[in-house]
């Protein structure tokens, strides 16, 4: 059993996390339940940003919010200290909501609408990561009505494309995201937005991937930006203040997956781009980093309530939890692997493999297959790992299931953060088409 921050088995033989006993959690929020370990988000935050604060050397550390984006975990993001990014209306709402300084609100996205760019401006906030050449012109018709002025970074793919262990070059990459580098449209869009009169272009973006393990698409990725900043500062007298590398580090689901430390990306990341800048004679431009699961899904443990159970003989035991694809569509979506054990008796020896089924009407709604597992009762909690990210912001309302609770947990106090989701709140937008309706 591997666990992750806090975590741990308590004198009873339950499992704890942030000083608290997950069945008494159970009892009190109901399941199923996110629980998030502060401390351990806490201290991946810090893991990002102390190797550039050691290294005295300017940055942001922005938390990619889609990752898990709620009023709590933004209200976090700004206790530590990072940035955010935002990829909706809807998000960059709820960072307004909480009160995250609106200069530190990096707004991303391939299709932001009039009314999301006008949301933005109008709120003032750091930059705009501009996607393409539509957005450009969109953008900057809107501050010219609005009057006002904005800073933007220009999304790039460098035609490299890093996924878990390897990463492929691609000549032409062939993505829906960003400006290419090499077939000349960064290069368009760069001359275009410099004669833009109310947009400031602070720098180059780039995202290669997600669930990396390693540094080499970070690296490749700086030398290929440098390469065409080399050029444009020769061509244009454009320098990049800003250099964002976006975020994509991976993190342990199970023994398959071994992350690195965050402070080794950063202090690669860092050695690089000193190395590039210097071969280049360029100004060090600000290093910007987006970070979502890394900080987050380790953090996250969902619990759920053990029912029904099948067996087919000599071929798979089925056991159903209170939850599943709507409260974790990862491994309907793409095949994703979690470890999970009984949160009621994490040290009993497994007896048998069985697999773990939600509860919706889809055969594809399976959560774990193939775990082992002691001998599990209904009214068993099983408590999954590593659900942070992609969790709770992936969840949904499939069979008309509420969505779950969230409960922050540090130091032996639980606070709930997000409410679990009534009968009441899934009917709150239906509209009758009779005239009264019953109850
Ligand atoms: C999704 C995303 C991230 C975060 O990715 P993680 O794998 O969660 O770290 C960062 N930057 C951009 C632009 C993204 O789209």
């Amino acid at each position: 059993m591997y666990l992750h921050g806090t975590s741990k088995v308590n004198e009873k033989g339950h499992l704890e996390i942030g000083g608290i006993d997950t069945v008494d959690l159970a009892n009190e929020f109901g399941t199923p339940l996110y629980v998030y370990d502060v401390s351990l988000i806490r201290e991946r935050a810090r893991g990002f940003k102390q190797t550039f604060e050691n290294l005295n050397i300017p940055a942001q550390v922005a938390y990619a919010s889609k990752a898990f984006s709620t009023i709590a975990m933004v209200q976090l993001a700004d206790e530590e200290g990072l940035s955010l990014d935002v990829v909706s209306g809807g998000e960059l709402y709820t960072a307004l909501a909480a009160g995250f300084p609106r200069e530190r609100i990096h707004f991303h996205g391939n299709n932001k609408s009039k009314e999301e760019l006008e949301m933005a401006l109008k709120n003032d906030i750091g930059c705009i990561v501009v996607d393409n050449f539509y957005e450009l012109e969109l953008l900057s018709s809107i501050c010219e009505s609005m009057r006002v002025n904005t800073k933007i970074l220009l999304r790039v793919t460098p035609g490299i494309e890093a996924h878990t262990h390897d990463y492929i070059l691609t000549g032409q990459a062939d993505s829906k995201f960003g400006f290419d580098l090499q077939n000349g449209q960064a290069e368009e869009a760069l001359v275009k937005a410099l004669k833009l009169e109310r947009i400031e272009v602070l720098g180059l973006h780039c995202h290669i991937g997600s669930q990396i393990f390693e540094t080499t698409g970070f690296i490749l990725a700086a030398k290929k930006l440098f390469e065409k900043l080399h050029e444009w500062k020769d061509a244009f007298a454009f320098e990049s203040k800003v250099l964002n590398l976006g975020g994509g580090f991976g993190i342990r689901y199970t023994a398959e997956d071994q992350p690195l430390p965050a402070a080794q990306y950063v202090a690669e990341i860092i050695e690089e781009v000193k190395k590039q800048a210097s071969h280049y004679s360029m100004k060090m431009p600000e290093i910007w980093i987006e970070p979502g699961r890394s900080l987050v899904g380790d953090a996250g443990t969902t619990l759920y309530k053990i029912g029904s159970r099948k067996e087919v003989p000599n071929i798979r035991k089925y056991v159903a939890v209170d939850g599943g694809m709507t409260d974790n569509i990862r491994p309907a979506l793409y095949q994703a692997k979690y470890e999970a054990v009984l949160a009621n008796a994490p040290l009993e020896k497994a007896c048998e493999t069985v697999s773990i089924a939600g509860k919706c009407c889809e055969s594809g709604d399976m959560l774990i297959w193939d775990l082992p597992l002691p001998k599990s009762d209904s009214n068993d909690l099983l408590a999954v790992f590593c659900t942070g990210a992609y969790g709770y912001s992936m969840a949904n309302n499939y069979n008309r299931l509420p969505r779950p609770a969230v409960v922050f947990v540090e130091n032996g106090v639980a606070k709930l953060v997000v409410k679990r989701e009534t009968y009441e709140d899934l009917i709150r937008m239906d509209m009758s088409i009779k005239e009264k309706i019953n109850n």
